[in-house]
């Protein structure tokens, strides 16, 4: 076990998280040895570090009990209008720190274990990331379930309890290779079952005619329990709940072959009906049509569903009957937001539960459903677009398929009477594709079926009014609104980098955790010397700390003092990994070409995992490796530049990342990043951003004024101009010979001289099939890259830039982002009171407020 932390490292945590109360220490103290005793039955002769983790788990999880009952009882009571997030990714990763921080106990946590002679460090890191979740999208999901408690919003997340995340990156000899994520093994302290409101799913069968209408028969039943998760707000005794579904088998599934006899095969199939929630798909920005990914979008909407009307029947109606009017009140007390097409299935369900089930007319059941939900579009790729076959949902969800097609024909008659005879127009807007396999368009059900679409950063939004979604924006401008994305403070500053946090806090307070626009105060302290060097000490510590990390994770030793170049997020031809490849070894040949050249030192990390099926995406992160087997292992390159690969990027690895930052690398091909958010975590985090004119780097650019930011590259307007004149990538090829030289020697097996034809297709694609125009923008790129070069040899000149940066981020906050949606599409506003503490007897909190 580690050596615990020495008393000097103790008191600058207790600077930014509180005071420990000896009181609170001792309460803590005994709490965790009673866990220790009666939740782990150990001794600490036998106890293990995890057996530590897991009670110091179980001992903050207590401090939220309370609080997470009252808040759900003060819902109750004042029956506030609900928010409900769905998603099929929230990508949360750790809970203890985050709870102990929105709690205000880490302070006192710290000193408890301290006096117990054990690291918090170290079990911290036992903790298994909650990895349900891909990449920005299911991160989102997790910032504004954090934003929303914050400003105590009656928000609920509701997504699915994967029994497995998404899969575990290791490079082995430069390839990806995907381990399964496990990450319930040991158990979650941070989650409780609740069997008792298991709810059914149904899947195929028919549906038959009757006097009171139609309905759906002979299903086959999966029942979802929900597993709640503790959402606290940041210091104001707030705790929502995050409700994730798992499936099971119904006591009686297959009973037939029960009743055959062959009951082994019977248990056996169970796990047919379970395998729903079994896996995460690890797709990014990708569609695949597979019929399991459809059943879980249902099984997530279904169950969804019937919380949130039995919910609103609760509080509304109490035990009596609702009557059909009842239901005209449901736009008024719920909001329900679709992070994205994947569960759109949604809007068909709330029809076939209004309809079929509760008896109301098809117009009035329509107009309660658009006024409830709202729809979240995050891509404009068209590989990423969900379309399923007409068949499939014929087969699964066949009543589902026929509401589908009525309101296609009421949609339809809307177009026919708004463009009489626009027959294309009938056939672009239709929610049925008919020209090959019949699909169902997943994003115009939404758009049909929602009261409000927003795109995710301003250039998106104007993207899909004018090109995506234009047909549908000409038919209901109104619909369509911007919410540029955001990131929590807490999780992204305050949590992971406490060195700035009380850097910051010293210098203008603490009020820019729930404000982050008070970072602004910063400004006038940019060219202050003596800020700017408690700015680069901070960022150098924080670089050793990453240094340490690396060298003891895996072996790899870099100059700390070179500029920490880095590119993290998913691999994506799109987002242009190889692009920064194509600057490596420029730079390689650079060195190369005339070793004795001044040369600013840079260690240029890549990380990323590729879904295991995209095969240009493994090839890029091969490359990288490759080309950093050959950059890292040249004497005449030393420590001038190295290359390293991030094995298994995810949310623990990005908050040890972005503190450490100096360039963040934001360069996809204008007009297809919807927004990012990497790039904001690393502007709050004091680096300097080289982008393009992509996604939210717009707003940043804007936020922090030009001077501050390194832009380049064609803009939306360019890269559309080029699409019309036609891209032929070897007129750059062929005009600028160190780029000439860089194809060539990814073509001909330089770096990989075992196989020589091991990075052929990649080089065909930069030449030949490339759709992000890569070597458009390669030239502009290296130039912005030099000038970046040239500014970090300035220091106060950087530093300056840097605390620009972080002064105008206070935009990027995911609370302002939730604010705005509240305001704009869910008419709720946030509310600032405090709940009473509940460790104060309930009558005298209440007096005291
Ligand atoms: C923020 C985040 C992302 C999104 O990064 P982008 O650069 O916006 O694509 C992806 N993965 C993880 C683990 C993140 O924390």
């Amino acid at each position: 076990m580690a050596t615990p932390k020495s008393d000097n490292e103790r008191r600058k945590q207790i600077s930014v998280r509180g005071i420990a109360e000896i009181d609170d220490v001792n309460e803590i103290k005994k709490t965790f040895n009673r866990h220790l005793h009666y939740t782990l039955v150990k001794d600490r002769n036998v106890a293990t570090s995890r057996d530590y983790y897991f009670a110091l788990a179980h001992t903050v999880k207590d401090h939220l009990v309370s609080r997470w009952i009252r808040t759900q009882q003060y819902y109750y009571e004042k029956d506030p209008k609900r928010v409900y997030y769905l998603s099929l990714e929230f990508y949360m990763g750790r809970s203890l720190q985050n709870t102990m921080i929105n709690l205000g106990i880490q302070s006192s946590v710290d000193e408890a274990l301290y006096q117990l002679g054990l690291d918090i460090e170290e079990l911290e890191e036992l903790e298994e990331d909650a990895g349900l979740g891909n990449g920005g999208l299911g991160r989102l999901a997790a910032c504004f379930l954090d934003s929303m408690a914050t400003l105590g919003m009656a928000a609920y997340g509701y997504g699915i309890r994967y029994e497995y995340g998404i899969f575990a990156q290791k490079i082995i000899n430069g390839e990806q290779q995907e381990e399964p994520d496990d990450w319930l093994r040991y158990g979650n302290p941070w989650e409780k079952a609740r069997p008792e409101y298991m709810l059914p799913v149904n899947f195929y069968g028919n549906v038959i005619d009757t006097p009171e209408g139609k309905k759906w028969v002979n299903t086959q039943v999966v029942f979802a329990l929900p597993y709640d998760n503790p959402i606290p707000g940041y210091n104001n005794n707030v705790v929502n709940t995050l409700r994730l579904w798992s499936a099971k088998s119904p006591v009686d599934f297959n009973l037939k072959f029960f009743n055959d006899g062959d009951y082994i095969q019977a248990v056996l199939d169970r796990n047919l009906a379970e395998n729903i929630s079994r896996v995460l798909y690890p797709n990014d920005n990708f569609f695949e049509g597979k019929e399991l990914r459809l059943k879980q979008e249902y099984f997530m909407c279904a169950a969804t569903l019937q919380d949130i009307i039995r919910r609103f029947k609760a509080a509304k109606f109490g035990t009596r009957e609702a009557t059909r009017t009842d239901f005209d009140l449901l736009p008024d007390k719920v909001a329900i937001q679709l992070n994205d097409t994947h569960p759109s299935l949604a809007i068909p369900e709330l029809m076939r539960v209004l309809v079929d089930i509760e008896g109301l007319p098809w117009e009035k059941a329509w107009d309660i459903t658009v006024k409830t939900c709202a729809y979240t579009n995050h891509t404009v790729l068209p590989e990423a677009l969900e379309r399923w076959p007409v068949t499939m949902l014929e087969s699964i969800l066949p009543r589902h398929l026929q509401i589908i097609y009525q309101i296609n024909h009421f949609h339809l008659e809307d177009i026919q009477r708004k463009w009489p005879g626009d027959l294309d127009r009938m056939r672009r807007m239709s929610l049925i594709e008919e020209d090959g396999e019949k699909r169902v368009n997943m994003a115009h059900l939404s758009i049909v079926g929602s009261h409000a679409v927003n795109g995710v950063a301003r250039i998106h939004s104007e993207i899909i009014k004018s090109d995506l979604f234009k047909d549908f924006y000409e038919l209901t401008p109104e619909k369509f609104q911007n919410k540029t994305n955001g990131i929590t403070p807490r999780r992204w500053l305050l949590l992971c980098n406490p060195g700035l946090s009380d850097l910051i806090s010293d210098k203008i307070g603490d009020e820019w955790t729930v404000h982050l626009d008070q970072l602004q105060k910063l400004k006038k302290f940019a060219k202050d010397s003596n800020f700017q060097r408690a700015i680069m000490k901070v960022k150098q510590e924080n670089k050793l700390r990453l240094a340490q990390l690396l060298e003891q994770d895996y072996g790899v030793k870099i100059n700390p003092s070179s500029m920490f170049d880095i590119q993290v997020k998913r691999i994506h031809e799109y987002k242009r990994q190889l692009l920064n490849c194509l600057h490596i070894i420029t730079l390689y040949n650079r060195i190369k070409k005339n070793p004795a050249a001044k040369f600013t030192p840079r260690t240029i990390m890549i990380g990323g995992k590729a879904a295991p099926g995209y095969y240009t995406a493994k090839k890029i992160i091969k490359l990288v490796n490759m080309v950093a087997n050959v950059v890292n292992n040249d004497p005449i390159v030393g420590d001038k530049l190295k290359v390293i690969y991030l094995e298994n990027y995810r949310v623990t690895l990005a908050e040890k990342i972005m503190p450490a930052a100096d360039l963040s690398e934001q360069i996809s091909t204008a007009g297809t990043e919807a927004s990012g958010t990497g790039n904001m975590k690393f502007q709050l985090n004091g680096a300097l951003t080289i982008g393009t004119l992509d996604g939210a780097n717009v707003e940043m650019a804007e936020e922090m004024g030009n001077e501050n930011i390194f832009i380049f590259g064609m803009t939306v307007e360019e890269v559309e101009e080029l699409k019309k004149k036609g891209y032929n990538a070897y007129d750059y090829y062929n005009s600028n010979p160190e780029l000439k030289q860089v194809i060539d020697q990814i073509e001909n097996g330089f770096f990989s001289p075992g196989n020589p034809d091991e990075f052929k297709d990649l080089a065909d694609i930069l030449l030949k099939y490339d759709r992000f125009f890569l070597l458009a923008d390669y030239e502009a790129y290296i130039k912005k890259q030099d000038e970046v070069s040239a500014v970090y040899e300035n220091q106060a000149k950087w530093l300056e830039m840097v605390i620009n940066n972080i002064a105008t981020s206070g935009k990027f906050s995911s609370d302002r982002t939730i604010i705005e949606y509240g305001k704009d599409i869910w008419g709720v506003e946030p509310n600032y009171e405090k709940l009473p503490d509940p460790s104060v007897p309930r009558e005298l909190a209440l007096k005291d407020n």
